[in-house]
């Protein structure tokens, strides 16, 4: 996409987008410089010091397609139309409406709420175990640390309790509680499940990225079944919008961790 000259761009339906100011309109006849990516946010950078930021919250999408979309596309927050005939799209599947795209100028980048806050980027390098002690030194369970961007930019619900899993810790130890050799670990964890996650995407999917994208996940959504490292069967705590799961044996010292979903319905 990189020195393509951009022919339109629009954002059908439901407006995604954040920002008015410049408009959309600004980008046309620009040429894109570079997309790239910040934390769970996708950024394709432009000529005329302009900005496409954006967030495809849990069900969107970013794809890349030989041609423009037909007018029965219902799923397009955001098109964006190449001079050599191809199309991305900013596209959202499910019920939710939650994806945004915000156009800046590149100089009022750096301060949008959004990116200024953004932690230390978790891969491919999120510093040394020192530094991930710091990062971490605080009294909060290890799950909600990991998927806090502020702390740590770019680990989700997903993917925190496959590193988790792989540093054999638990969901729950304090971040301040770390001793340094499970900071190595968590440090390991991080770095080679992103990356392995990374190398998997780039090995199985071509262009466009399709509708339906599995992850590969030995953990997460796994509850019930063997560990595949030790073979216990991995639990779960369920949340109102997620699940934690993870293995006994391996993660807790063989404790069961509480679910509330559980222990609400036996009540
Ligand atoms: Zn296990």
């Amino acid at each position: 996409m990189a020195g393509e000259r951009i022919a339109y761009v629009r954002a059908p339906g439901i407006n995604a987008l954040r920002t008015f100011d410049p408009p959309l309109g600004a980008l046309e006849g620009e040429t894109v410089r570079s997309v790239s990516r910040r934390g769970k946010h996708l950024l394709v950078q432009a000529s005329g010091e302009l900005a496409l930021l954006m967030h495809l919250m849990s069900a969107g999408r970013l794809q890349l397609y030989d041609k423009p979309a037909g007018a029965r596309d219902r799923t397009s927050r955001l098109l964006l139309g190449l001079e050599d005939g191809r199309e991305l799209r900013l596209r959202e599947f499910g019920s939710k409406q939650a994806a945004w795209v915000k156009l800046l100028r590149t100089d009022a980048l750096e301060r949008d709420d959004a990116l200024a806050a953004l932690g230390v980027e978790a891969w491919p390098d999120p510093g040394d175990a020192g530094r991930l002690g710091e990062l971490l030194d605080a009294p909060r369970p290890l799950h909600s640390l990991l998927r806090d961007q502020h702390v740590i930019a770019g680990i989700g619900r997903s993917w925190v309790d496959e590193i988790l899993w792989h540093a054999r810790l638990s969901p729950y130890k304090r971040g301040s509680d770390l001793e340094p050799e499970e900071l190595e670990r968590l440090r390991e964890a991080i770095v080679s499940t992103l990356g392995g996650a990374v190398e998997h995407y780039q090995q199985t999917v071509a262009v466009p990225i399709p509708d339906k994208l599995p992850m590969p996940l030995l953990v997460h959504r796994h509850e019930g079944e063997p560990c595949p490292r030790c073979s216990t069967k991995l639990e779960a705590v369920h949340f109102e919008d997620y699940v934690i799961a993870y293995c006994p044996a391996c993660q807790t010292e063989g404790r069961v961790l509480k679910d509330r979903r559980l222990s609400r319905l036996l009540r």
